[in-house]
């Protein structure tokens, strides 16, 4: 709040106490650090702003940091690009380069909540000796346990708001206004991947190069295991109730 230049004055006083009332009910709020883990469609960019707002968390999600970089056509977005076209995984170079910079930002002071991230045993060996480095380790993992059956559906009905990564569903979440993001009444988009035929390659990948992550953290004994075919509410539910 009060970005520079903006004096208090300006800002709405009722916008000042809702933020007075955030920060008070963060500060009472423990640090936590997450992984949300689950195949494309599962669920995890749906729950994560529910997880984020309660524990006062940042969200960092690699596929939306990596579709904003292709989107700018940055060096990282350029070499990313050919690989999540076809439903590949990038380098673990490029992944834990943005991580590494992401979780020192000001806003992931309280903890974070890694969507998407790790999704090589690789990945998750660096993100434990970056964590290492400032002392810090993983709370809980989040497995969102799905049957590939149910995820076709959930993928070509997706339709997302880019710029926050709000994600929508022509049957099973639509928006207000059909086509239109809920709180900017801007456009929704679909992902270019968010088809029956790159989703067959993105859940190949999972399978290889993502389920033995959900190993290396079972054996640590911070798993939790959800069971996200149910409807959003109740997936809410367990997440909460695996984060008490
Ligand atoms: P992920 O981030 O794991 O790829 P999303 O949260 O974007 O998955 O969800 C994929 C699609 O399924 C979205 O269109 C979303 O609205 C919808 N969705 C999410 N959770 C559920 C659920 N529990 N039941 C039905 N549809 C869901
Ligand atoms: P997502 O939005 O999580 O479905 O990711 C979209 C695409 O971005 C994936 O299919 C990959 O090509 C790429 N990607 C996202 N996160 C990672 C990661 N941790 N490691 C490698 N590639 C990733």
């Amino acid at each position: 709040m009060g970005s520079p230049g903006v004096a208090l004055g300006d800002i709405p006083s009722v916008d000042m106490m809702t933020e007075l009332l955030r920060r008070l009910k963060c500060s009472s709020k423990p640090d936590k650090r997450l992984i949300l883990v689950g195949p494309p469609g599962s669920g995890k960019g749906t729950q994560s702003p529910i997880i984020k707002d309660e524990f006062c968390l940042c969200h960092l999600a690699t596929g939306d940091m990596l579709r904003a970089a292709v989107a700018a056509k940055t060096p990282l977005g350029i070499k990313a690009k050919e690989a999540m076209n076809k439903g590949e995984l990038v380098s673990d170079d490029l992944v834990v380069g943005i991580i590494d910079e992401a979780i020192k930002k000001p806003s992931c002071q309280k903890g974070f909540i890694l969507d998407g991230f790790p999704r090589t045993v690789v990945q998750a060996q660096k993100l434990d000796e970056m964590l290492e480095k400032q002392g810090a380790k993983i709370d809980k993992v989040l497995d969102f346990a799905i049957d590939d059956s149910i995820l076709e559906e959930r993928i070509t009905g997706r339709w997302i708001h880019p710029s926050s990564g709000r994600s929508y569903h022509t049957k099973f979440a639509p928006p207000k206004v059909t086509g239109l993001d809920d709180v900017t009444g801007e456009p929704l988009i679909q992902r270019k991947d968010d088809t029956a035929e790159v989703l067959k390659s993105r859940l190949g990948a999972f399978h290889r190069q993502t389920e033995p992550v959900i190993n290396y953290y079972a054996k640590k004994g911070v798993l939790a295991q959800l069971h996200a075919e149910k409807p959003p509410k109740e997936v809410t539910a367990e997440v909460l109730k695996a984060l008490s």
